[in-house]
């Protein structure tokens, strides 16, 4: 069973509600039962969200590493891989994020 603060949206894994809220305090009372429905999609997407933002960090390390090639300037070629790997790794970044806050936006979170 899931359990979601309804003043701070943390949700809880267990037969009941905490008797504290973890993130904000708020007593048990605030916390409601999550619908069987949407407790399967939150458990679907577990594993999709976390290798979103696993490839989100490797992206950030790529964006980190084409920029020291781009400075480092050793030839055109070079500056060119560099600014293509920037560019891609950029936008795919941005289309994990965009993805993440969408699954968030249909309760695929949790
Ligand atoms: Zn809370």
């Amino acid at each position: 069973m899931k359990w979601k603060c309804t003043v701070c949206g943390y949700i809880h894994d267990g037969d009941s509600a905490p008797d504290i809220c973890p993130k904000c305090g708020a007593p048990k009372e605030k916390f409601e039962k999550i619908a069987p429905d949407v407790e399967q999609i939150i458990e679907r997407s577990r594993k999709t969200n976390q290798l979103h933002m696993d490839l989100a960090h490797m992206l950030t390390k790529i964006i980190a590493i084409s920029e020291e090639g781009i400075v480092d300037n050793l030839d055109p070629n070079c500056v060119s891989i560099f600014q293509k790997a920037k560019k891609s790794a950029y936008e795919l970044r941005q289309m994990s994020k965009a993805e993440i806050v969408a699954h968030i936006n249909k309760q695929k979170w949790g």
